[in-house]
């Protein structure tokens, strides 16, 4: 099968070709498994953690991506879930132990031993994977394939942030970065909570622009005071410094969820920034959004479906992976980013 393999970690400033075209033999399922034959994987900002070393992969060489849909075309031999040729999806969960305190509570995203697709394990940036059913998800028939791929990461874990976030209907609710994530919880919030007005701070005025199609009440740069104060707010950026100015446009007793799963480290002194009366007096809180429970997916899946929630994507062929990654880098985004791959 083709893959688009990574072989080291390296910075993307000075290699612009990190993953590598590969044929390589398709894997066997497990007795627990399913065997899928990709049709696309999403492209997501973690990829470009792993590639950077700020989460890195287990072994190399190593097939990332983690927002994959496929059909099942073999299943292993104690699998009951699924039947042959149906469509199905896989997001970062690909196993947890099953038996410690958080995965018996329904938290398996922060087991000790969770692993996660394409960084554990190899994922979607190939024609092949093979996950175990319990992490396989039934993609409900009114998406296409390239649709759902953005679903199964960005639209999972912005439902767990907005879940975290305890927003109710009618509190205002900021969100910082407009990326593949927050464009999703935008159209979820819109949904959910009609009354609520959604305040988006993002760095560029495209961004800005997507989000005031999409029914924002307020947008402004990411650096903006904004006019009116926020009982929560959302960070997906990959940033520090927009962590500062939030606190600061927090309301009294609100709360901060941190979205991005990394941080890079460049503007981390921006932190000394923050001051004990304007951002954090008052009761703000903060908490943070560790990976995503094959419950949120599943749960995320209906939502989406029943509430017509699409992703807008953009599509590259496996080969241009690279491409897509380097753009995602240099925040060319619009929607999610999508490889076909058959
Ligand atoms: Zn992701
Ligand atoms: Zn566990």
């Amino acid at each position: 099968m083709r893959a688009m393999v990574l072989n080291k970690i390296v910075s993307l400033e000075e290699n612009r070709q990190p993953l590598i075209l590969v044929d390589m033999p398709i894997p066997e399922p497990k007795p627990d498994e399913v065997l899928i034959k990709i049709s696309v994987c999403g492209v997501c900002h973690t990829e470009l953690d792993e590639i950077e070393g700020r989460t890195a992969p287990a072994q190399f060489p190593i097939i990332l991506g983690h927002q994959v849909v496929g059909t099942i075309v073999k299943l292993g031999g104690e699998t009951s879930k699924f039947k042959i040729d149906e469509r199905v999806g896989v997001a970062w969960i690909f196993s947890a132990c099953g038996k410690c305190k958080f995965c018996l509570d329904g938290n398996e995203n922060l087991c000790d031993d969770f692993l996660a697709t394409g960084r554990d394990v190899n994922g979607g940036y190939a024609e092949y994977m093979c996950v175990s059913e319990k992490y396989a998800y039934k993609i409900p028939d009114v998406f296409t394939d390239a649709e759902a791929a953005p679903l199964l990461c960005a639209g999972a874990i912005g439902y767990r942030s907005l879940k975290l976030a305890q927003l109710k209907n009618g509190q205002n609710l900021g969100l910082t970065g407009f990326g593949a994530s927050a464009h999703l919880v935008l159209k979820m919030v819109n949904y959910r909570y009609p009354e609520t007005k959604v305040y988006v701070f993002a760095r560029k005025e495209k961004e800005r622009a997507f989000a005031n199609e999409l029914g924002a009440f307020w947008t402004g740069n990411s650096t903006a005071v904004s006019p009116h104060k926020l009982d929560c707010i959302i960070d997906t950026t990959p940033a520090w410094k927009p962590i500062v100015h939030a606190l600061y446009n927090l309301e009294k007793g609100g709360r901060l969820v941190i979205n991005a799963i990394r941080k890079e480290n460049a503007d981390k002194e921006y932190l000394k920034a923050l001051s004990y009366r304007s951002h954090l007096w008052l009761e703000k809180e903060i908490k943070s959004v560790a990976n995503v429970t094959g419950k949120d997916v599943e749960n995320f899946l209906k939502l989406a479906a029943k509430s017509g929630i699409k992703p807008e994507v953009e599509l590259y062929p496996l080969e241009e992976a690279n491409k897509a990654l380097l753009e995602l880098k240099n925040k060319k985004i619009r929607g999610g980013k999508v490889l076909r791959i058959s």
